[in-house]
């Protein structure tokens, strides 16, 4: 039984929850413990009390512990990579880097705790002096979604408590073997008891016990736009900080005079691999006139090749869907797709067993030619392997049609046109832009985020996570 964190002990749950491996359903990868809201209540208390402390703590002693944690999650890649695969189904590879990318994380941060930085300055009255200092928030709340299990907490936990908050940290629930092995590490790294809380549990229960309570000072989220709704409304009905990591439907521009290898391969990568499951996934191909018939036909042909089958298999290219439910989504998806006339040029099939006949929740990654930007598949996220193509004019068409989205998290463009490529960075209206790259795949050590429906709030990552995890106090001195 893997338990909760709370004020430096492990604690039983009110409940259980079972963690399921979606490339083979038999396989139970853990039994975790899910909090009720009176144990979510103790651990606000105890990130409460740690505080004062903590928040004074010196940058020294945080340099080390996230210095000290990042070594052990980049040592322990191999272990940590294969228990997230196992759980949230995407390929080993992806894993072990999603892994790497925590433990870079955690580097990164333990340096940015030696130099918060200040600015001082002459006032504009005679004889007295300004300084402009960075303090922490308080106890920060932070909610995290299935499909990053390791990273997306690492970003929110680091810089959290790099500038000297309290934390209480509650995972999703389809994947806490990440959550709990981050904060086993995290348990044993010199943090005062109290520091960072885990507890794991029901978003309806723990998840909204955070948004609703006065000592949590700030909730930083990532998820469904749906629920960063709630989040919104709970945390501006008692005027707490809050930051909103949500959905995309993002583009990629593919122009005729792209490298057509070049764009496949992008298409390919930020269109399917995990599986379709990631914010900045490439759900949107927009093609114009002149490479659109060569493009669907060489993506038919890249498709054909990659392999479905178990997330930990060497030359899996695509593991399953993270569940039943999501699976579901994504098939419904595909009906809802072809009736409203898109056509299914390759994939879509479920596949109940992997090559080895273990059941899983497998689909074939899907390609849906002769959409139309009204269609539904053009404007919801199905956060699967289902991609769309849109046909385009002309470059200014397919940017008019890469922006008529509600969401703005990333967006490509294919081109050997510095011309397109310089407008398209600047005309964009996504948080994150990428020329001849794929949309999903970003670096550890930069700002993360979108606008629009995407999100909202201060961006993650980078020094600029400054702007969430601290508030700026300005102080008057007479000389
Ligand atoms: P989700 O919204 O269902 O859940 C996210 C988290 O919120 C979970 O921990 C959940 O338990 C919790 N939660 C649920 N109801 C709650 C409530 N009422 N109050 C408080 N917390 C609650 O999202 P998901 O299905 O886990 O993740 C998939 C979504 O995440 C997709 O939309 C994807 O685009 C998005 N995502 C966005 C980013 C980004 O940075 N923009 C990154 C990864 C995933």
């Amino acid at each position: 039984m893997h338990k909760n964190l709370i004020n430096g002990q492990w604690l039983d749950g009110a409940a259980v929850s079972r963690n399921i491996n979606p490339s083979d359903t038999r396989d139970l990868i853990g039994e975790y413990a899910q909090a009720d809201a009176a144990q979510a209540d103790l651990a606000i208390a105890a990130a409460t009390a740690a505080f004062p402390a903590w928040s004074l703590s010196t940058p020294q002693q945080r340099f080390d512990i996230l210095d000290a944690v990042g070594s052990e999650i980049l040592a322990r890649r191999a272990e940590l990579g294969d228990l997230l695969a196992r759980e949230e189904g995407k390929t080993l590879p992806e894993a072990i880097g999603e892994v790497v990318r925590a433990g870079n994380i955690f580097k990164f941060f333990a340096g940015e705790a030696l130099r918060p930085g200040g600015e001082s300055l002459p006032s504009v009255r005679p004889g007295v002096g300004v300084e402009i200092t960075r303090e922490a928030v308080g106890v920060v709340g932070l909610i995290t979604p299935w499909n990053f299990p390791i990273a997306i907490p690492a970003w929110k936990i680091a810089p959290a408590l790099a500038w000297g908050n309290c934390i209480v940290f509650k995972p999703a629930d389809l994947v806490p073997g990440s959550a709990w092995a981050l904060a086993e590490i995290l348990s044993r790294s010199g943090l005062p008891a109290g520091v960072f809380n885990l507890v794991m549990g029901r978003g309806s229960v723990v998840g909204e016990k955070l948004l609703n309570d006065p000592r949590i000072a700030a909730v930083s989220f990532t998820g469904s736009v749906a629920t960063g709704q709630k989040v919104a409304a709970a945390c501006v009905a008692r005027m707490a900080k809050f930051q909103l990591e949500m959905g995309g439907k993002n583009p990629m521009v593919v122009l005729d005079d792209a490298d057509l290898g070049v764009a496949v391969n992008a298409a390919v990568n930020s269109g399917f691999f995990s599986t379709g499951q990631r914010c900045t996934a490439s759900s949107r191909l927009i093609v114009t006139d002149g490479i659109h018939d060569r493009f669907v036909a060489a993506m038919v042909e890249k498709m054909k090749t990659l392999k479905v089958d178990d997330a930990r298999k060497a030359g899996t290219d695509i593991g399953p869907v993270v569940d039943a439910s999501q699976l579901g989504q994504d098939i419904d998806y595909l009906g809802i797709a072809q009736a409203e006339g898109g056509r299914l040029a390759h994939g879509g099939a479920r596949l109940e067993h992997n090559a080895d006949g273990a059941p899983g929740f497998y689909l074939t990654p899907a390609l849906i030619t002769d959409t139309t930007p009204e269609m539904r598949i053009n404007r919801e996220e199905v956060f699967g392997p289902v991609v769309s193509v849109i046909r385009a004019r002309d470059y200014e068409h397919a940017l008019a049609l890469a922006n008529d989205t509600p969401f703005g998290l990333a967006a490509g463009i294919a081109t050997t046109s510095l011309k397109h490529a310089t407008h398209f960075k600047r005309h964009s209206q996504a948080g994150m832009v990428m020329v001849n790259l794929p949309t999903a795949g970003v670096d550890y050590h930069v700002p993360f985020g979108g606008r629009k429906g995407s999100s909202y709030g201060p961006r993650e990552q980078g020094r600029y996570a400054a702007e969430f995890y601290t508030t700026v106090k300005t102080a008057y001195t007479q000389a």
